[in-house]
Formats: C-alpha cells, sequence, structure tokens
C-alpha cells in the first residue's frame, strides 16, 4: 500500500462541502389554498435542510471530518442550523451568518394531490468567490470537496477552479438541474446526476455513451446506482429495504460515496457502500433524522 494511502486509512477522511444551508418548512395539509383563500392545514415542521448541509450531515455521521463553507442569515433560523451542524460534529469555521438577509428556506405544501415547494435562496444566494476564497485552506487540506448547484454558479467554479489548482479531487452533484460549461465538468473527479439530471444535462455522443461518461455515477432510485466500465454501463443493485420515506436518499448518496472514496475504497465498493447508506435513510422518515451513522453500516 502506498504512503499516502495508509496515512489516509489511519485518520478520518478530510471533506469539504461547499453548498447550501436551508430550513425547510412542511406543511401538511388535505386542501390546498387557491388565490384570495384561506384554508386549515393539518401539521407543520421545520426541518434541516439544504443539500449542502444534507449531504454535510450525512458524510460526518459516517465517519468524516467535515467542514461546511456555506452561509445562513442572521436570524433564528441561522443559529438553530449552526446548532445542528455542531450537534452532528460539522465543523462550522467556513459557515457566515450574513447581516440583514434571511436564511434559506424551502416552503414544502404537502397535500393528498401534490406537493408544491418554493425555495427562497436567502443567504446561500450570498456564498460569494470571497467567502470561498477566504476559507480556501479547508479546500486545500480536503480529501475531496463536494458540490451541488444551490449556490450561485459564479461560486461554484470558482470553487471548482480552486480544486483544480491545488489538486484536489471534486464531485459534482448536479443537482437542481442548471447548465454549467463542459470544463467544469471536465475538471470533476466523479459527477453524481440522478436519472432526470443526466437526461437533462448530458447528450449522448455518437458512440451511444453520455459525455463525461467515466466520472458518471447516475443514481437510479429503487435501481441503484450505476458506473461505466470499459464502455459499458453497470447498475449496482441497492439494498432491498421497506421503503418509508425517499426525501435524502440523493443527499445520502452523495455523502457517503464521496465518504467511500476519500477512504480509498475504488468505485465498486464506494458505491455499494453509497447504496446500503442511502438504503437506510430511505428506510426511515425524514431528511436527516434518517441519514445513518457509521456504525449502522460496519
Ligand atoms: P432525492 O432527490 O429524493 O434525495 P435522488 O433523485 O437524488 O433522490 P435517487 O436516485 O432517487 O436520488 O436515490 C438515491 C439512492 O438512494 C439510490 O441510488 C439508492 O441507493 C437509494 N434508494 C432510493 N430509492 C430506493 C429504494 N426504493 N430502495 C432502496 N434504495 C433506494
Amino acid at each position: 500500500m502506498c504512503w499516502h494511502l495508509m496515512v489516509r486509512r489511519m485518520r478520518k477522511p478530510k471533506i469539504t462541502i461547499v453548498g447550501s444551508i436551508n430550513m425547510d418548512l412542511v406543511t401538511i395539509t388535505d386542501e390546498v389554498a387557491k388565490q384570495g383563500e384561506t384554508v386549515h392545514g393539518e401539521d407543520f415542521r421545520t426541518l434541516f435542510g439544504g443539500k449542502g448541509a444534507n449531504q454535510a450531515v450525512a458524510a460526518a455521521r459516517l465517519g468524516a471530518d467535515v467542514s461546511m463553507i456555506g452561509k445562513v442569515g442572521d436570524d433564528a433560523f441561522g443559529s438553530r442550523m449552526i446548532e445542528n451542524f455542531e450537534a452532528n460534529g460539522v465543523d462550522t469555521k467556513g459557515v457566515g451568518m450574513e447581516e440583514d438577509t434571511p436564511s434559506g428556506i424551502a416552503n414544502i405544501i404537502v397535500s393528498d394531490k401534490d406537493n408544491r415547494i418554493i425555495i427562497v435562496a436567502g443567504a446561500n444566494g450570498k456564498v460569494d468567490r470571497t467567502h470561498v476564497e477566504h476559507f480556501s485552506e479547508i479546500i486545500k487540506e480536503s480529501d475531496i470537496v463536494l458540490v451541488q448547484f444551490e449556490i450561485p454558479m459564479e461560486t461554484l467554479r470558482y470553487t471548482i477552479n480552486i480544486c483544480k489548482k491545488e489538486d484536489v479531487p471534486v464531485i459534482i452533484n448536479p443537482a437542481p438541474v442548471t447548465a454549467l460549461e463542459g470544463e467544469y465538468f471536465k475538471a470533476a473527479a466523479y459527477i453524481t446526476p440522478n436519472e432526470h439530471e443526466r437526461a437533462s444535462l448530458f447528450k449522448m455522443r455518437e458512440d451511444g455513451l453520455p459525455e463525461y461518461y467515466d466520472k458518471l455515477i447516475t443514481t437510479q432510485g429503487a435501481q441503484g446506482a450505476s458506473y461505466f466500465k470499459d464502455g459499458r454501463e453497470i447498475v449496482m443493485p441497492p439494498k432491498s429495504v421497506d421503503v418509508v420515506d425517499t426525501t435524502g436518499a440523493g443527499d445520502t448518496f452523495n455523502a457517503a460515496f464521496a465518504v467511500g472514496i476519500a477512504e480509498g475504497k475504488d468505485i465498486e465498493d464506494a458505491i455499494a457502500f453509497a447504496n446500503t447508506a442511502a438504503g437506510l435513510a430511505v428506510g426511515k422518515i425524514g431528511a436527516q433524522s434518517g441519514m445513518p451513522y457509521r456504525a449502522e453500516i460496519g
């Protein structure tokens, strides 16, 4: 075993997430109000969310040394979200509290007929390159950096460029679907779309393979997740579970895959580890509340 892999295995892998931090405001209602109408709902919950924060919490529970780079607002949600990171062992040095700005929220209305979601970026929209630059030492010391598309794309490009310059592998989870120039996807170690994101973002080449196929890890819900080997797509089945709630499945998968790769696992073992972690998450209710701890996986 080479020297740097031995060192890696002797300490926890260092993972940095540059991304969004949200409070999910979930209203459960039988009836959805029409314009000008007021109705009574059945229940209301405030749940910790945001793809960046979810992935940070999941990676920390799976045993990584995790740093979060992002911003919350200077409101009650902001303080609670920082406390939540601390309770989960996520380092918050890189989390700023933006003055006169609300924290990012997702207003989620769950009814029998459909779900309606309104996201307000709030402080997430103020994660700019100056903020990331300020914490670039954290990025440089990381084994892996994991990013999603819920912060300004300009900041994302800057983050990927730092990773490239410093030779730190970056995993791009291209969610929610947003256009990004090919040079940034080329700079990624892995790209982790779900099937819908992959179909929207990556064209098929003349040989029938999708662009960047050699970096693509595609999550496929109940089918598991796939990767490409010798020009063929290999689908690895998920853990067989009784599905309770799939919220946060993708975030748990991404975090676990990053932990696996940072620990030196090969791609198949990292996907198997991520399928197991995400399977445990879908077996429980809630996004962060369902995310497993390392001891549950073994
Ligand atoms: P979400 O947006 O709901 O978090 P996603 O669309 O990003 O999810 P999915 O492809 O639905 O991601 O699921 C991610 C991973 O979760 C899958 O690759 C698989 O490991 C696990 N998973 C999802 N659904 C199931 C299921 N029904 N049974 C077992 N595992 C599942």
